[in-house]
């Protein structure tokens, strides 16, 4: 029998078709997508992204050449660069410490990094100052197509919501929730990630709109549980 997290994922891609995330054009391009997301709107950080292409970043360089690229910058060029991401001098201390570690570690090099295993590659980001746990994960799932799930906001509060798993769940639970559920594939990860964002966007926002939302026939008994406010 399909577990619950597997019938949630089919029936949102029956809902919704394939989401095929992430957009960009290199794995470079996801990981600095993924620093420059933290509490922004994706449209913002699309902007600032332009902004480092059209200053040179990819143009023909691949990975070792675009660590190198976006280091030599300098930190004042970046912060203005990417200031549509917003908090960007901030965003520009993460970014720039993500290369220089790049470069160091492995010799600014992807392929470096991604040659080993999920837990590892984790493991190893999760070092570099700046980057949390959801940003590693969509490091190593996005740009390193690893078996690790991006257990964002949106993941947990439709767990919560639908009393699969509590509000208070860290965010190693809800990784873990839906890596025990679904079958270990890293496309199906990210499909699955893909299509729960959607979700969230769309009808799972801080009011719930469960009467046009395709999981509304897994709610519990009475509804949505929402958060307890005291
Ligand atoms: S909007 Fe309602 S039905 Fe949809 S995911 Fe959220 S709680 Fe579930």
């Amino acid at each position: 029998m399909s577990s619950t997290a597997t019938r949630a994922v089919e029936t949102l891609l029956a809902a919704f078709g394939p989401q095929r995330w992430w957009p960009a054009e290199t794995p470079f391009e996801v990981c600095v997508g993924a620093i420059l997301t933290q509490n922004t709107a994706w449209t913002n950080v699309e902007k600032a992204v332009a902004n480092l292409k059209k200053a040179g970043m990819g143009d023909g360089r691949r990975e070792t050449g675009e660590a190198q690229f976006v280091a030599g910058l300098g930190v004042e060029r970046l912060e203005e660069l990417i200031r549509p991401a917003g908090t960007f001098r901030v965003k520009a201390k993460r970014l720039m410490r993500f290369c220089r570690w790049l470069i160091e570690e492995h010799g600014g090099s992807l392929d470096g990094l991604f040659g080993r295993s999920a837990e590892s590659v984790r493991e190893a980001l999760l070092e570099v100052p700046g980057i949390g746990p959801e940003t590693a994960d969509a490091i190593a799932l996005y740009a390193g197509g690893k078996e690790t799930f991006v257990a964002d906001a949106y993941t947990h509060r439709i767990l919560a919501r639908h009393g699969w798993l509590d509000w208070e769940s860290g965010y190693d639970e809800v990784r873990g929730w839906w890596m025990d559920g679904l079958e270990k594939d890293a496309a199906l990860y990210n499909e699955a990630h893909a299509l729960l964002v959607k979700a969230g966007k769309e009808f799972c926002k801080a009011k719930a709109a469960c009467d046009a939302c395709p999981l509304k026939p897994m709610l519990p008994e009475g509804g949505p549980r929402e958060r307890e406010r005291w």
